[in-house]
């Protein structure tokens, strides 16, 4: 292996195998880096050594394929390449042989400079080569084996479920598969495997876990890619507590194989208090929560400001900012997306030049509540004086509709602004103590359902198989709004890692979830009546979650594609620019398929 020699071989017999990574030719001497997957080697063909070996090695390109068999030898003091591990010795070849020729390919995977992503991923095979991929594909492979091992020590069993199957609801649409011998009738391709992995509880396995392929046809973005890869689990008895225990044992193992010593357990936080304190159900734990200061204000100011004194008037603190001139000041504002009719005020100056008393009140709350110092920036974000109804279904929640369109919008903007400063308050830099630089965290207990406002019933929040908490099954029909449900996520750094509940197990609980979710009888029968008839086999309790294994790989490589971390991923335009996948297919297989095309444009 070419990245394996060290000083200790010096004076041994070697066969190096790999690419040809660079060559520079010296006239009476050929130097080549040797590359294979465990990194490069010099190795040194020499007219006075072979004749005929070096006239050989002038055929030598790029990217040619070869092995070289020589003697190891230590480098000359001074052309030791210190920046190398293999750096002191070289070998020199008395023997070549040219395994496979190349062409001039596209990009070398040895430049310094990236080639544009269109490029790497049509010539994927080449991109996979460099050193950067080859460190994310091992670091992946490494991070699924930790996982694995972690999940078997702990009595789970990997099993597999079909990726024929049908539609499963997760709230995106499906990938079909059309049948042959069926004409007409379709598969979907799983978004998840919901409901394999509950009738395995069902079925008696007890601890399940499967790191899986997940179909989703959704609007791509960056972090979303149409085929990822889940760790899912599920488990028989547990409390969500126990849920949790485990994937903190799986994510340690994951973190502990990426050389990371992450502690558990993480903390908790009710999904009310992290709309409350960071506007979003995924903080990011690394930067500030907001300060409520609308006690700050008399009910005069508040009304010369035009702020609604029922909603929450939130100050954003993002450290270490500086003064911010003018123009800086206005490029605050497009960042602002307005919810509910939320406003903002980029330039706390102007109230503290206007509302003296108030403007000091409000800096020492914010001092007060996060140690706020000079430097750091502060940005109000109010509701419109005329905003906030409360004839909305969900008005009795306690944080209400009307509340929530405020905190959303500060959520927004406090992220939004923390990316544009990050080079100023550089919190998102590594440090290298894994408790500042992974922020875990639990959130648990969401509404169990969230109300559609064009379609103008409730829908899951999470998914229908998810378990509302006992004490508020009563209001399942006569105040959906106020049910709580047994689900929790678990989020790192402001991403969402993944998420789960303890589900139904009775049969009766899952159809009257049906039922509010405005399902009839019929149709919950024609969708889910497998599933209904199984839960009456005496089911046991269990619940389980997912995690996204390519996001975690993402940010453990610092990467900031998902592209980065899967070997042959899809454009945003879920084309496969390597295989040119999708394409259309012949006539005949469609006609054996009984399917006949219209595109409309
Ligand atoms: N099936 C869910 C999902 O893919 C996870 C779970 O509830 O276990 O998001």
């Amino acid at each position: 292996m070419c990245g394996a020699l060290r000083l200790a071989d010096a004076g041994k017999k070697a066969v190096l195998m790999g690419w040809v990574n660079r060559r520079r030719d010296l006239g009476q001497i050929i130097f080549v880096d040797l590359r294979d997957r465990s990194g490069v080697a010099q190795v040194v063909f020499s007219h006075e050594v072979s004749p005929a070996v070096h006239e050989k090695a002038e055929e030598l390109r790029n990217e040619y394929v070869i092995a070289a068999i020589g003697t190891v030898k230590k480098r000359d003091p001074d052309t030791i390449n210190p920046n190398i591990p293999t750096g002191e010795v070289e070998l020199v070849v008395e023997e070549l042989r040219i395994l496979n020729v190349s062409k001039q390919p596209p990009f070398l995977p040895s430049d310094t400079a990236l080639a544009n992503e269109e490029m790497r991923l049509k010539y994927r095979y080449i991109d996979l080569r460099r050193d950067a991929m080859q460190f994310n594909i091992e670091l992946r492979h490494k991070v699924s084996i930790a996982i694995r091992d972690y999940l078997s020590s702990q009595g789970f069993f990997e099993i597999e479920t079909p990726f024929m199957t049908r539609s499963t609801p997760e709230g995106a649409r499906d990938y079909l598969v059309p049948s042959r011998v069926q004409p007409g009738s379709f598969y979907a391709l799983p978004q998840s495997p919901q409901l394999f992995k509950q009738i395995l509880m069902i079925s008696g396995f007890d601890r399940y876990f499967q790191i899986v392929r997940c179909f989703r046809d959704e609007d791509l973005r960056a972090d979303r890619q149409p085929e990822f890869t889940q760790i899912d689990l599920e488990m028989s008895y547990p409390q969500p507590e126990r849920v949790w225990e485990v994937v903190e044992g799986f994510l340690a193992a994951a973190f502990r194989a990426a050389g990371h010593d992450i502690k558990t357990s993480f903390p908790r936080m009710d999904y009310d208090d992290a709309i409350r304190q960071y506007g979003v159900d995924k903080p990011d734990l690394r930067l500030p929560a907001f300060t409520e200061v609308r006690d700050c204000f008399t009910p005069a100011d508040l009304e010369t400001l035009a702020i609604n004194k029922d909603l929450p008037v939130i100050a954003i603190r993002i450290p270490k900012v500086g003064e911010l001139s003018r123009k800086e000041r206005d490029d605050i504002k497009p960042l602002f997306v307005s919810k509910g009719g939320a406003r903002v005020f980029e330039d706390f100056k102007r109230i503290e030049n206007k509302f003296p008393e108030a403007g000091a009140k409000v800096r020492d709350k914010v001092r007060q509540n996060a140690g706020a110092a000079e430097g750091d920036l502060i940005v109000l974000v109010v509701g419109a004086a005329q905003s906030g109804r409360d004839d909305h279904p969900a008005g009795k929640r306690r944080v209400t509709p009307a509340e929530l369109a405020i905190y959303a919008s500060a959520g927004i903007l406090r992220v939004a602004l923390a990316q544009k400063y990050a080079d100023r308050h550089g919190v998102f830099k590594k440090t290298g103590d894994p408790a500042k630089d992974y922020r875990f965290l639990w959130v648990t207990n969401f509404p169990m359902f969230e109300y559609d406002e064009t379609e103008r019933r409730w829908m899951a929040a999470h998914h229908p198989f998810t378990s509302p908490h006992e004490e508020d099954m009563d209001k399942l029909e006569s105040d959906p709004a106020m049910v709580r449900a047994l689900a929790y996520d678990v989020v790192l750094n402001g991403t969402e890692l993944g998420s789960g509940s303890i589900r139904i197990h009775r049969q009766d609980i899952q159809s009257r979830i049906f039922h509010a979710l405005g399902m009839t009888e019929e149709e919950a029968k024609s969708r889910f009546g497998f599933f209904l008839e199984a839960l009456e086999y005496g089911t046991p309790p269990h619940g389980g979650i997912a995690l996204g294994l390519d996001r975690i790989v993402m940010i453990l490589a610092g990467a900031d594609s998902l592209r980065e971390v899967i070997p042959f991923p899809k454009t945003a335009a879920a084309k496969d620019l390597m295989m040119e996948a999708p394409t259309p297919v012949a006539e005949g297989q469609l006609r054996e398929l009984g399917i006949g095309v219209v595109i409309k444009k």
